[in-house]
């Protein structure tokens, strides 16, 4: 080989190797869009994967009730989502992307609903299915057919459109009220009915009143349970619990901007802090 080829193939690998680069830096650059800004403790550290988990309750116009959303607010937030990029994820899915076995794709972002309000059904499965959006419940099966909540039929229409139904409790309960058995026994028999109805293994779990002690750790332990979702305004990040995944809360009382900077930052605007420290 001549001095030039040897010159000439040399250029050739920095350049393979660079374009390797690029394309590894292209697949990270959507987990990263959410990442925190590397930190100041060393190159070593990787940066954890950060998705952020948004939280809906009732999707019904009843003002002055804090955990109900109006439709027209709910519409515009999800259209914001399609608008800007977003890509709702399963839950299967973001189990994968936020513990590094499945690539990111741009902005991802878990939609979930806790308790099992009949309105999940009637309103916003028409306006997931139109945006080709899905999401997560948190049922409790305690309140099925209770007036104003799902029925099984209706928890089945959900998981035929892509919803995860997860449990919730059976009964709603403040859980770090409760003993150990007693703990348990609420999240036992709610994985269990939801088992039995919809004939699929639960991945998750969510806290009523994003209230649990180490017990309610405990109780998720022993029944096999690895994934817990609390409230805790912030992203969802690989480097936190996985018992103790936190979540964003969706309001009513919020205003489609409001939301928006919630979504961005990870904070919603009224406890916005000088300096973030996120991952703690
Ligand atoms: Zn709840």
């Amino acid at each position: 080989m001549t001095r030039r080829r040897i010159r000439l193939a040399a250029a050739a690998i920095r350049a393979a190797v660079l374009g390797l680069a690029l394309v590894w830096v292209s697949l990270l650059a959507p987990v990263s869009t959410f990442a925190a800004s590397p930190a100041a403790e060393g190159r070593a550290v990787k940066s954890p994967i950060v998705i952020p988990v948004l939280l809906y309750h009732s999707i019904a116009d009843i003002p002055g009730n804090p955990v109900a959303m109006r439709p027209e607010l709910f519409e515009a937030e999800m259209a914001y989502l399609a608008r800007e990029g977003y890509t709702p994820l399963t839950l299967e899915s973001f189990l994968r992307i936020l513990y590094g076995n499945e690539p990111s794709p741009p902005k991802p972002v878990l939609l979930t609903f806790d308790d099992g309000y009949a309105n999940n059904d009637t309103v916003a499965r028409p306006v997931l299915e139109r945006y080709g959006f899905p999401a997560t419940l948190f049922f409790c099966p305690g309140f099925e057919g209770q007036e104003g909540y799902l029925t099984w039929k209706q928890v089945r229409r959900l998981q035929r459109a892509g919803w995860s139904i997860e449990p919730h409790t059976m009964n709603h309960v403040r859980l770090p009220d409760l003993d150990l058995v007693l703990q348990r026994r609420e999240i036992v028999e709610s994985k269990r009915a939801i088992e039995k109805r919809l004939g699929r293994r639960v991945l998750a779990f969510s806290y009523p009143y994003g209230e649990y002690d180490e017990r309610t750790l405990e109780a998720l332990r022993q029944t096999g349970i690895r994934y817990a979702f609390a409230l805790k305004d912030d992203f969802a990040s690989s480097d936190q619990p996985p018992l103790e995944l936190r979540r964003l809360v969706a309001s009513g009382d919020q205003t489609l901007e409001e939301w928006a900077h919630m979504l961005k930052t990870g904070r919603p605007l009224e406890s916005r802090p000088t300096s973030r420290t996120p991952h703690t």
